[in-house]
C-alpha cells in the first residue's frame, strides 16, 4: 500500500526554451499522475535567470533560492542568455549557484540510445549504447567561478579545487549507480575520467576513487584518461557503464556523449546531492529556437521521470517509481512506433506534437 504522500515541487522554467520544455514535462507529469496514484505533486513556480536579472537586477532572490530549497525536488528548465552578462563578461547562471549552495554535487546524466531515435554510431555487434556520466558538479575548475583573475590583461588564472569530502561522496554514489544498474542488467563497472597523468588534482582524485573502490567489491573499478575516455566514447560507446568526472571533464564529455544519441534535446540531467536535487536538461536556453514551438520536449520529460524515481527511493514511495517508468516507456513507444519525430532527429514534430504523442502513450501504459 503507497501512502498517500505530497511532494512539493519548485518549478523554474528559466530562460529561452526553458519555459517551452518545463511546461512539456509538466504536462507529462500530470497525465502520469492520476488521482489515485496514491501520492500528489504541488508545483510552485520560481522565476529566475538571465531575463529576470536583466527585468529586475536580480537572477535569484533569497526567496525564490529559499522556497527552491524548502521544496522536494527542483524542476529546471534552462538558464542564461549569451547577450546578457555580468561585468567580467560571464554568463548570468542561478543554475551554478543552486548547485553549489545546495551541495549539489553528482551530475547524473544518463545516456541511452533508444530505438527510433538518432543513432550515429553502431555497434557491429549490435551492443546499444546505455551509459551514465556522473559529472562532480560542486568544484573542480568550476570552483573558480568568479575568483578567476586577469593581471594587466596579460596573463589569466583559474584553479581547479577538488576535496577528499566531495570525491568520496561522488564516488559512492556513482558505484552505488553502479550497483542499482546491475540489479537491471548494467556492466557493474565505474570508470574514473582523469588527467592523473599530468596534474597533481588530478591524481588525488584517481587516489580518492580507488580506496573508495575497494568499499564496493562487486563493482569493477575502471580508469581512463580524459583525452582516451573522448576518443572510447566515440569509438565504442556501447562498452562503457558509469563514469565519473570532475566538472569541467564531465561538462564537455557529457554534450559529446549526448549527441550519440540524438543531440542536447534527448540529454535528460538530474544534481544530486545529500539533501536536494534538481532536475533539468543536459541543454541550455537555446535562444536560437526558442519561441519558435520547435525545442525537443524529451530531456526534459525524462528529467520528470528522473525526479520520481529519486523521489521514490528517498521517500520509499513505489507508485512514484512507477509513474516514473511509466513515463520512460511512453517515451520509448513514442519514438520506437515513430508516433512524433521531434525537429532535431530529424522529424517535423514540434514541441507540443511530441509531447502530445507522450501524453497519448501513456494511457498504455496505465
Ligand atoms: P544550448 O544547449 O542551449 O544549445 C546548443 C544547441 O543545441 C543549439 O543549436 C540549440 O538549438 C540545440 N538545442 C538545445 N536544446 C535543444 C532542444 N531541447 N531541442 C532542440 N535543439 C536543442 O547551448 P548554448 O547555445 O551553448 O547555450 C545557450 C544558453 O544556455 C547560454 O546562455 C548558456 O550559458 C546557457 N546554458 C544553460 C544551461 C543550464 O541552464 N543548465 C546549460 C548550458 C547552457
Amino acid at each position: 500500500m503507497t501512502s498517500n504522500r505530497r511532494f512539493r515541487i519548485a518549478v523554474m522554467p528559466g530562460d529561452g526554451i526553458g519555459p517551452e520544455v518545463t511546461a512539456a514535462a509538466l504536462a507529462v507529469l500530470d497525465a502520469a499522475v492520476g488521482a489515485d496514484a496514491g501520492f500528489t505533486l504541488e508545483y510552485e513556480h520560481l522565476v529566475a535567470g538571465a531575463a529576470a536579472w536583466r527585468d529586475t537586477g536580480s537572477a535569484m532572490t533569497e526567496d525564490v533560492f529559499e522556497r527552491a530549497k524548502a521544496a522536494d525536488a527542483i524542476l529546471f528548465g534552462a538558464m542564461g542568455l549569451p547577450d546578457v552578462r555580468y561585468d567580467d563578461g560571464t554568463e548570468i547562471a542561478p543554475q551554478l549557484d543552486l548547485r553549489f549552495r545546495l551541495g549539489l554535487y553528482a551530475g547524473v546524466r544518463p545516456v541511452k540510445a533508444l530505438a527510433g531515435g538518432a543513432r550515429p554510431l553502431a555497434d557491429p555487434r549490435g551492443a546499444d549504447i546505455d551509459l551514465v556520466i556522473v559529472r562532480e558538479s560542486t568544484e573542480g575548475l568550476f570552483a573558480s567561478r568568479g575568483k578567476g583573475t586577469v593581471e594587466d590583461d596579460r596573463i589569466a588564472r583559474d584553479t581547479m579545487v577538488i576535496t577528499r569530502e566531495t570525491c568520496e561522496r561522488l564516488f559512492d554514489a556513482s558505484f552505488r549507480l553502479a550497483a542499482r544498474r546491475k540489479t537491471r542488467g548494467g556492466k557493474g563497472r565505474v570508470t574514473c575520467v582523469d588527467k592523473s597523468n599530468v596534474f597533481a588534482s588530478m591524481a588525488f582524485f584517481r587516489k580518492v576513487f580507488d580506496e573508495r573502490a575497494a568499499r564496493h567489491p562487486d563493482i569493477e573499478p575502471a580508469h581512463h584518461y580524459v583525452d582516451a575516455a573522448a576518443l572510447d566514447l566515440v569509438r565504442k560507446p556501447w562498452e562503457f557503464d558509469v563514469m565519473v568526472a570532475e566538472n569541467m571533464f564531465g561538462d564537455i564529455l557529457s554534450d559529446l556523449a549526448a549527441a550519440l544519441v540524438g543531440g542536447m534535446g534527448m540529454a535528460p540531467s538530474a544534481d544530486i546531492g545529500d539533501a536536494h536535487a534538481l532536475f533539468q536538461p543536459a541543454h541550455g536556453s537555446a535562444p536560437d529556437i526558442a519561441g519558435r514551438g520547435v525545442a525537443n520536449p524529451i530531456a526534459t520529460i525524462q528529467c520528470a521521470a528522473m525526479m520520481l524515481d529519486w523521489l521514490a527511493e528517498r521517500h520509499d514511495v513505489p507508485a512514484c517509481a512507477e509513474a516514473g517508468r511509466r513515463i520512460d516507456a511512453a517515451v520509448a513507444a513514442v519514438l520506437a512506433e515513430g508516433r512524433a519525430r521531434p525537429a532535431d532527429l530529424g522529424g517535423a514534430d514540434g514541441t507540443e506534437a511530441v509531447t502530445r504523442a507522450v501524453v497519448d502513450a501513456l494511457g498504455a501504459f496505465a
